[in-house]
């Protein structure tokens, strides 16, 4: 495909081969995007600011809503692109293209409900007689970056609310997927989008994603990635706003009075989702030693079930890994944490990217499958005494996303709500839920800011404040 600059489908000589990480085959190429595309793609945002701000919040609804029905038609198109070059069984990425037609439905709503407030300015020592109101504006310019493993949704959550607020975006996708956001971008504009409001550039992030965050022109940065790449970012942000959507190793908490055999369904599924290549994966489970056997023999034969193939298969529940070297990464890291006293209840082997879903038993806090993300199909089991001591090790992370208990105590699910430091919490629920609508973002490492169309609309727009005196 091409990529999408000033108003063009352009090319460039330099390309980059998008591959199906199951099959090694090249699926299509992108153009490498050069400092000179950069420039250009920033020049052009910034004239687009003046058009963006000057629709109405109804125009760009009309625009968003068409988006949402041009994307619903596209769905199995889609799907198949989507599954192909990250990998995702094709059920799953079916589901993804659902979801982002309701981020883009949300976002477009958002759009109608943007508003200020009237200040109560009389409130204030010696105030009389003034009218004090406040405007919500756009921003200007949004960079949007994004990864490889939503590479559709989660541009979605980005564009819709920056369109929505009547921002110009330039987007750079992860050089893994970039061809689902490519049609994205062509849906928006076959939707009525403006051509010079978005321009969707392909390349390396650590070359232009980096020279787009570093720019004056750019007044809000919304990124989704690892933690590494988001602390390289707000260093050279500078002076603008940045929305941070990072890693995590989220815990999954199971208290004895839990329901074994619904939460050795949920661990076995959220786990392995998107071969574990999700922020918000059950990594750390960490099980009340009076259930911990019978829970890890239920557990054992969930993740046993689990088909996994080519991933454009419908019966496939769990295709490769996005790349070879990472499924050898999370290979090393099982090794690394059997050498150092866990024990494999099942999986550990690999095949190219294909890495087999994976539970670790006797894991502890030295090993990395605890310690830092995995981002990979293998679940670390942890065995505790009590509840102290389960809140304790799910607290012990730099990262704070989300977190899930399985009680049936009112009481011990309210205080792990209020003593678990984590962004998100779910009672008698794993870490991994989302609906598009929350609010949704981490603490700690796991980021700043807000997503949910409503909650990122107010990240993307600034507040200015009108007196009439
Ligand atoms: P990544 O390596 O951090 O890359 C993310 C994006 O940043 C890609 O587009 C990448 O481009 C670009 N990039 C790389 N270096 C950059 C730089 N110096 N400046 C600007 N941009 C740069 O992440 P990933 O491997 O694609 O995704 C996995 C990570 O995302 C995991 O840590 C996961 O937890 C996190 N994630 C978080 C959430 C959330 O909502 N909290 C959701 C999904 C994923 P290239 O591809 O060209 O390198």
């Amino acid at each position: 495909m091409k990529f999408f600059l000033a108003g063009k489908w352009q090319d460039r000589e330099d390309r980059i081969e998008v591959i199906n990480p199951g099959t090694g085959e090249v699926i299509d190429s992108v153009p490498r995007a050069t400092m000179a595309d950069v420039e250009l793609a920033l020049q052009t945002a910034e004239q687009a600011t003046v058009t963006m701000a000057g629709m109405t919040g109804y125009e760009r609804f009309r625009i968003l809503r068409r988006a949402a029905d041009l994307l619903l038609e596209r769905r199995d198109e889609l799907a198949k692109i989507l599954s192909q070059e990250e990998g995702k069984a094709i059920r799953e990425a079916r589901s993804e293209v659902e979801r982002s037609v309701h981020t883009l439905e949300l976002s477009g709503e958002e759009a109608k409900r943007l508003c200020g407030e009237v200040l109560p300015l009389d409130g204030g020592i010696g105030v009389r007689n003034k009218l004090g109101f406040t405007l919500r504006v756009p921003c200007g310019v949004v960079a949007a970056i994004t990864p490889f493993n939503y590479p559709l949704n989660l541009v979605c959550h980005k564009i819709g609310p920056a369109l929505a607020a009547g921002n110009s975006v330039v987007l750079k996708p992860a050089s893994d997927t970039p061809l689902v956001a490519l049609k994205l971008v062509e849906v928006l504009l076959e939707a009525g989008l403006p051509d010079t409001a978005i321009s969707c550039l392909t390349g390396s992030g650590g070359m232009i994603g980096s020279a787009i965050c570093a720019d004056r022109r750019v007044r809000k940065i919304s990124f989704t990635g690892s933690p590494e790449v988001g602390e390289q970012i707000c260093r050279v942000a500078g002076m603008k706003r940045v929305t941070m959507e990072l890693g995590s190793n989220s815990p999954l908490v199971i208290l004895p009075d839990a329901d074994l055999d619904k939460v050795a369904k949920v661990t076995a599924r959220q786990g392995f989702v998107n071969a574990g290549q999700v922020c918000i994966s059950a990594q750390r489970v960490i099980v009340a030693e009076e259930i911990h056997d019978e829970f890890v023999g239920k557990l054992v034969s969930q993740v046993e079930k689990i088909v996994v193939g080519d991933q454009l298969q419908a019966r496939t529940e769990m295709g490769p890994m996005v790349r070879t070297a990472d499924a050898e990464r999370v290979q090393s890291w099982v090794q690394e944490a059997i050498s150092g006293g866990a024990k494999l209840a099942c999986g550990g082997g690999r095949n190219g990217a294909f890495m087999e879903p994976t539970v670790l038993l006797n894991a502890n806090q030295e090993m990395k499958v605890v310690q830092d993300e995995v981002f990979g199909p293998t679940v670390a089991i942890l065995k505790v005494a009590d509840i102290d001591q389960a809140i304790g090790l799910a607290n012990d992370t730099r990262y704070g996303l989300s977190a899930g208990v399985f009680t049936q105590d009112i009481d011990a699910a309210m205080r792990f709500a209020r003593e678990v430091h984590s962004g998100n919490v779910h009672i008698n629920w794993g870490p991994l839920w989302r609906t598009d609508g929350m609010p949704y973002g981490g603490l700690k490492n796991s980021g700043l800011g807000k997503e949910g169309p409503k909650y990122a609309i107010q990240e993307m727009t600034e507040t200015k404040t009108i007196v009439i005196h």
